[in-house]
């Protein structure tokens, strides 16, 4: 007889953990990018660490603000839709039954038993049934818009510190080839990280978030480079 096995999935964790590595991520990308842009300018020390620092702020508070947009409205639409649920239940209870029976017939069940767990979950507790087999709505997902904002902005400020430490410490011949060394290896540690945690392949995961942050950087040295010439 095969032994019962629990398999841990980890997709309830990629949530919150998706969120910190892409916050801090981006940090680092955006933050190094500038960082590296202005340099090419042959811009001195002091500029490009203003630069970092306005850089970070503004990032963060971007972040800030895009979240917490995103998740409120997000909650509004989950909260509108289970409104209008509720009131159709209350109106036409018959309709709902044979509506949600309808949906675990397209999922591979007969009509009657179909039917059967359609009633026993109503019993049980309509809203709920209905909000999670039909809108796709699990309480799981509740949103909490401030603690997203805080989550980005704090996330973000974290990464974006690393290439401005970098800034600080090395000296000014050498900025660009340390700053682009050192922040591509922050990407890859944190993506292999956080494909690690969430149970993805690692190596894949840290090719690909550094490929786009060494493009990033190069794209912003080569405006950088071309401005630092005109102007
Ligand atoms: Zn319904």
């Amino acid at each position: 007889m095969r032994a019962l096995h629990i398999e841990r999935h980890r997709t309830e964790r990629i949530g919150w953990l998706r969120a910190a590595v892409l916050g801090a991520n981006d940090g680092i990308v955006s933050t190094a990018s500038l960082v590296v842009g202005i340099a090419a300018a042959h811009a001195a020390r002091s500029d490009i660490l203003v630069a970092g620092v306005a850089g970070l702020v503004a990032g963060a508070m971007s972040m800030a603000a895009g979240e917490y947009v995103s998740v409120s409205s997000q909650a509004d639409t989950e909260q509108a839709d289970i409104e209008r649920e509720r009131k159709e239940l209350s109106n036409d209870d018959k309709y709902e039954h044979e509506e949600l029976a309808a949906i675990y017939v397209k999922r591979g069940l007969d009509a009657s038993l179909a039917k059967q767990v359609a009633d026993q979950l109503m019993a049980h507790d309509a809203l709920t049934a209905h909000a999670r087999d039909e809108l796709g709505i699990s309480d799981t997902l509740s949103a909490r818009p401030v603690q997203a904002a805080l989550a980005s902005a704090g996330t973000f400020a974290v990464g974006a510190a690393m290439p401005l430490l970098t800034v600080l410490v090395t000296p000014k011949t050498a900025l660009i080839p340390v700053v682009v060394g050192t922040s591509i290896l922050f990407l890859a540690i944190l993506g292999g990280f956080g494909a690690y945690a969430g149970g993805a392949p690692v190596t894949k995961a840290a090719l690909r978030v550094t490929f786009w942050g060494a493009l990033a950087m190069a794209l912003t040295a080569g405006v950088g480079a071309l401005f630092g010439a005109v102007v």
